[in-house]
C-alpha cells in the first residue's frame, strides 16, 4: 500500500494503462492512507468518495471495453475547496457558504475529470482564500506534514500538505498573492501560478477577480506539466482567459536552460530573510549555473510596493466580491432577524470570519468617495509601475529568481494577532501576482529544524513552457526535491 502512494501521477497512469492495477485499486488505496494521515495533518475538508468510486468504476469500465484513454487517467487529486465541483460543497473555508451545494461544475476541475483524473477530496484553505497559513479556515487549521506544530502556509495549506503527504500526487489551489507558491514552498513540494488568464477562472469562487489564478501542486515537474496542460487554455465563459494555443508542456526539455539568463532578486534576498533560506537559494543559483545558465544580480527597487499595493487592490475586489452574500441568494442565513438591514448585518455579522471582515473594511474603505483616488487609484497606478519594472528586467534576463518565503514554515498561532506580518509572508510571491506573471515554487533544501524551503522562478507571460523546463533540469540535479515527510510513511 505505502508503496501504490509513494507514486507519481505519471507512474499511477501508467500502472492504470497496462493494467496492472484498476482504478478502483488505486483509488482504495488512496482513501486508506487518507484515513490514517488526515486526522493528523487536517488537510481535506470533505473526502469525495461517491464521487471518486463512481468515477473509478468508470474508468475500470472504459479500459475494459478497449477506449483510449489518456496521460491523465486514473490519477487521483484534491481539489480546493473554493473550486465548484458540480453537485458537492464548496464552503471557501466559511460558515457563509458551509451549507452552499455547486450547482455546476469549473471548468479547470470539468476539464481534469474528462480527462480521467479521480477527485479523492475538497481540501481546508485560510477562509476565502485570505491567508498565508490555513489559519484563518472557519473549520480547522492544517498542519504542516514536515512539524505538526507549524503552519502548511495558506491559503492553499490543504492542497499543499495533501500532496506533501502522500495523500494524493498532484492537487489543485489558487493564487491570488501567493497561495500556490507559498504553501508549497513551506510544504516541500512544487507549485505553479500560471499567467493570468492561461486557466479559466470560471467556476473559482472570487476573491479578487484581477489576480485570481488556479494552479497546480505536485511532486515532480512532469506532473505539475501533466495538470497544467489539461486545465489550460481558452474559455468562453471566463472573459479574461487568453485566446492563444497551450503549448505541449509535458514534453519536458530540461537542455532549454542552456544560455539561458536568470536574474537573482536583489531586494528580495536581503533584509528580514531567513539566513538559511538565502543560502539555500544561493546554492540553487549555483546549481542553475552548473547546468548551463548564467545568473546575474537583478535590482528590482519597486518590489517593495508590491504588499502595500496588493493589499489595497485585493481588499478593494473582495469587498466588492464578496457584496453578494448576504442572505439572500445563497449559503447561511441568520435567524431572529427583524427586517431586511438586520438579516443582512447579522448573517454578514455571523458568516465571515475576522480576517475577512478586515478585508472588506478596508477595501470599502480604499473604494470610499474621498479616499477612492488616494488609495485605489494609486494603488492601481503603482501596480502599473511593480508590472513596469517586470518588463524592464525581462528586457535583460530570461527568468527571475528569489526565495519563494522570507522565512520557512512559522509556528501555528505566532502570526494570527499580527495580520501585518503575516501579510509580509507574501513578500516574494505578491509581485509576480500584480504583473500577471507565471511562477513558480520548487523546493531547494531544508533548515536546522528539517522545514523545507522553497525557491521562486519568475518567467515572463506565457513563460510556462521555460519554466517547467527550467525546473526539470534543477530537479535532475536536486537531492531534496521529492522528499517525503516521515509522517506519511509511517
Ligand atoms: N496570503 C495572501 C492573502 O492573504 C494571498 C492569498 C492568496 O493568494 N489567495 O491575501
Amino acid at each position: 500500500m505505502t508503496q501504490l502512494i509513494t507514486k507519481s501521477a505519471k507512474e499511477l497512469n501508467k500502472l492504470f494503462l497496462s493494467k496492472e492495477l484498476s482504478a478502483k485499486e488505486i483509488t482504495e488505496a488512496f482513501f486508506s492512507h487518507i484515513e490514517q494521515v488526515d486526522p493528523k495533518i487536517d488537510a481535506l475538508n470533505l473526502v469525495t468518495k461517491d464521487l471518486a468510486y463512481g468515477q473509478a468504476e468508470e474508468l475500470d469500465r472504459k479500459i475494459a471495453s478497449g477506449e483510449k484513454l489518456g496521460p491523465l487517467a486514473g490519477v487521483p487529486i484534491v481539489v480546493k475547496d473554493i473550486l465548484c465541483v458540480q453537485g458537492l460543497p464548496a464552503t471557501c473555508s466559511s460558515r457563509i457558504l458551509e451549507n452552499f451545494v455547486a450547482p455546476y461544475e469549473s471548468t479547470a476541475t470539468a476539464k481534469l475529470w474528462d480527462a480521467g483524473a479521480i477527485c479523492l477530496a475538497k481540501s481546508n484553505l485560510d477562509e476565502f482564500a485570505m491567508g498565508s497559513s490555513t489559519e484563518n479556515s472557519a473549520f480547522k487549521t492544517t498542519k504542516n506534514p514536515w512539524n505538526l506544530n507549524m503552519v502548511p502556509g495558506g491559503s492553499s495549506g490543504g492542497s499543499a500538505a495533501a500532496v506533501a503527504s502522500l495523500e494524493a500526487p498532484v492537487s489543485l489551489g489558487t493564487d491570488t498573492g501567493g497561495s500556490v507558491k507559498q504553501p508549497a514552498g513551506l510544504c516541500g513540494v512544487i507549485g505553479l501560478k500560471p499567467t493570468y488568464g492561461r486557466v479559466s477562472r470560471y467556476g473559482l469562487i472570487a476573491f479578487a477577480s484581477s489576480l485570481d489564478q488556479i494552479g497546480p501542486f505536485s511532486r515532480t515537474v512532469y506532473d505539475l506539466a501533466l495538470v497544467l496542460q489539461h486545465i489550460s487554455g481558452y474559455d468562453p465563459k471566463d472573459s479574461t482567459s487568453i485566446n492563444i494555443d497551450v503549448p505541449n508542456y509535458i514534453n519536458l526539455k530540461p537542455d532549454a536552460i542552456k544560455g539561458k539568463k536568470i536574474g537573482l532578486i536583489k531586494e528580495l534576498m536581503g533584509d528580514g530573510i531567513q539566513k538559511e533560506v538565502k543560502s539555500s537559494v544561493e546554492d540553487s543559483a549555483k546549481v542553475l549555473k552548473d547546468l548551463g545558465a548564467e545568473v546575474v544580480e537583478v535590482s528590482m527597487p519597486k518590489i517593495k510596493y508590491g504588499v502595500p499595493v496588493y493589499y489595497i487592490i485585493a481588499t478593494a475586489e473582495a469587498s466588492s466580491n464578496l457584496a453578494r452574500y448576504d442572505g439572500v441568494k445563497y449559503g447561511f442565513r441568520a435567524g431572529g432577524v427583524e427586517d431586511i438591514l438586520s438579516l443582512y448585518t447579522k448573517t454578514r455579522e455571523e458568516g465571515f470570519g475576522q480576517e475577512v471582515k478586515r478585508r472588506i473594511m478596508l477595501g470599502t474603505f480604499v473604494l470610499s468617495s474621498g479616499y477612492y483616488d488616494a488609495y485605489y487609484k494609486k494603488a492601481q497606478q503603482v501596480r502599473r509601475l511593480v508590472t513596469q519594472e517586470f518588463l524592464n528586467s525581462f528586457e535583460h534576463v530570461d527568468l527571475l529568481l528569489s526565495p519563494i518565503s522570507p522565512t520557512t514554515a512559522f509556528a501555528i498561532g505566532s502570526k494570527i494577532e499580527d495580520p501585518l506580518a503575516m501579510y509580509l509572508a507574501d513578500i516574494a510571491t505578491i509581485p509576480p501576482n500584480l504583473a500577471g506573471l507565471p511562477a513558480i515554487s520548487l523546493p531547494c533544501g531544508f533548515d536546522s529544524k528539517g522545514l523545507p524551503i522553497g525557491l521562486q522562478l519568475i518567467a515572463p507571460a506565457l513563460g510556462e513552457e521555460l519554466l517547467l523546463n527550467v525546473a526539470h533540469a534543477f530537479e535532475l540535479k536536486s537531492k531534496d526535491m521529492n522528499k517525503v515527510p516521515e509522517l506519511a510513511m509511517a
